[in-house]
């Protein structure tokens, strides 16, 4: 590893990518937690996730330690595994103004 990377740090994944069936093809940093998942859509429940260590999400897939320099509020977003990442701060939430 080349970045300073804690290897126990604390990322939550979706459940396919923690079942391999799916590479990473979205990694973001609302608020300092890192979460790593395949770009699909997900139900908002904890059964859909689970928290692994970032160290062992780049052991299980090198090419996503290039978007971990991610600040805060980034996220970094590829079309396929071997595409190159492309970094972005996160869109803010619509507001609701109904
Ligand atoms: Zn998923």
């Amino acid at each position: 590893m080349t970045t300073a990377l804690n290897y126990h740090q604390k990322a939550y994944v979706c459940i396919h990518v923690f079942a391999e069936e799916r590479p990473v093809l979205l990694v973001s940093r609302p608020d300092g937690d890192w979460c790593l998942l395949c770009g699909d859509e997900h139900v908002e429940d904890a059964s859909e996730y689970r928290v692994v260590g970032l160290g062992h999400m780049v052991d299980q897939d090198a090419s996503i330690e290039a978007a971990l320099d991610l600040e805060f509020g980034w996220e970094a977003e590829r079309s396929a595994g071997d595409h190159p990442w492309q970094k972005r701060p996160i869109p803010a939430e619509e507001p609701d103004r109904g």
